[in-house]
């Protein structure tokens, strides 16, 4: 089935290492014949993204913090001049405080309040308005969520206002961008072993109670999350909007564990 993002091209945010959804994504992209250009944020990360683009045959890479707009307006600027035109954005970015993914929400504070949701909602905004201007003929944005947004989870805390506001942005987007036949989405996966992931508390026992009820009695792979980027990026996605996507084994169902867990 090789060959459905044959000709089309675009940018993949938020790569740390090959454990990241980010990564799942760009290789299921590139293995249906995507081309691809990276953000990565700082030097560091920069260093472990470089042989992961090269391994999918690209050398594009840019540095990207999403608080700053130089970073953002260079990235952009980098790929009007590369490509002139793209067809789809892939953002995997989240940051909040990791001593607030622990404990009781009440206690959030208003600076990690308002730095996670510049970072983790805000900047989809941003970098969807950057890339609508480099879509002429359309084009794919994706964002990634959790259902924290709408369940509480434990110690996800602002984590889960921030993906609230990331799923409402994303039907505002969609009906924003809808008459330039660019499509807005979202894929919520269940917990992933990833350095975001790990930043939450309990994060351990979030991953086997997951997998423990889910009705697939699974947790997401990378693969799976692939899969649905492909979906989403390729023409079979082009009547699909404004959509949260669901990659969690079905966990999202439920109304409460399994029998033989209770
Ligand atoms: P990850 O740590 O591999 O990726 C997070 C990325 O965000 C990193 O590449 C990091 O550099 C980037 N980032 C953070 N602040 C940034 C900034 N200011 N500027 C630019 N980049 C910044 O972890 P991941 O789990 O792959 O996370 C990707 C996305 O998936 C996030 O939105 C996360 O909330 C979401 N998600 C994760 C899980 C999970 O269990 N891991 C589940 C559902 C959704």
């Amino acid at each position: 089935m090789a060959g459905l993002m044959t000709g089309k091209r675009g940018l993949v945010m938020g790569v740390a290492n090959e454990r990241s959804i980010a990564w799942g994504i760009a290789s299921a992209l590139a293995a249906e014949g995507a081309e691809l250009a990276f953000s990565y944020q700082g030097e560091a990360f920069g260093k472990r993204v470089e042989p992961l683009a090269a391994s999918v045959g690209s050398d594009f890479l840019v540095d990207v913090d999403v608080t700053d707009d130089a970073s953002l307006a260079a990235c952009f600027g980098a790929l009007k001049d590369r490509w002139g035109t793209m067809d789809f954005l892939v953002h995997a970015i989240a940051f909040s405080d990791k001593n607030e993914l622990t404990g009781r929400f009440i206690n959030t504070s208003r600076d990690n309040f308002c730095n996670s949701l510049v970072i983790s909602c805000y900047s989809f905004i941003d970098v969807a308005r950057r890339a609508a201007d480099l879509m002429p003929d359309g084009g794919s944005l994706i964002t990634l969520t959790y259902g924290g947004s709408n369940r509480v989870t434990p110690n996800y805390n602002v984590m889960g206002v921030a993906k609230a506001a990331l799923e409402s942005a994303t039907r505002y987007l969609a009906n924003d961008l809808g008459p330039q036949k660019i499509r807005v989405n979202a894929i919520s996966p269940g917990p992933m072993k990833t350095l975001a992931g790990a930043a939450i508390g309990g994060a351990r026992a979030t991953f086997r109670h997951t997998e423990a009820n889910a009705p697939l009695r699974a947790n997401a792979t990378l693969e799976a999350i692939g899969g649905t980027a492909v979906y989403l990026c390729s023409d079979f996605g082009v009547c699909t909007t404004g959509e949260i996507i669901r990659v969690d084994g079905g966990y999202h169902v439920l109304g409460m564990p399994q029998a033989e867990n209770l």
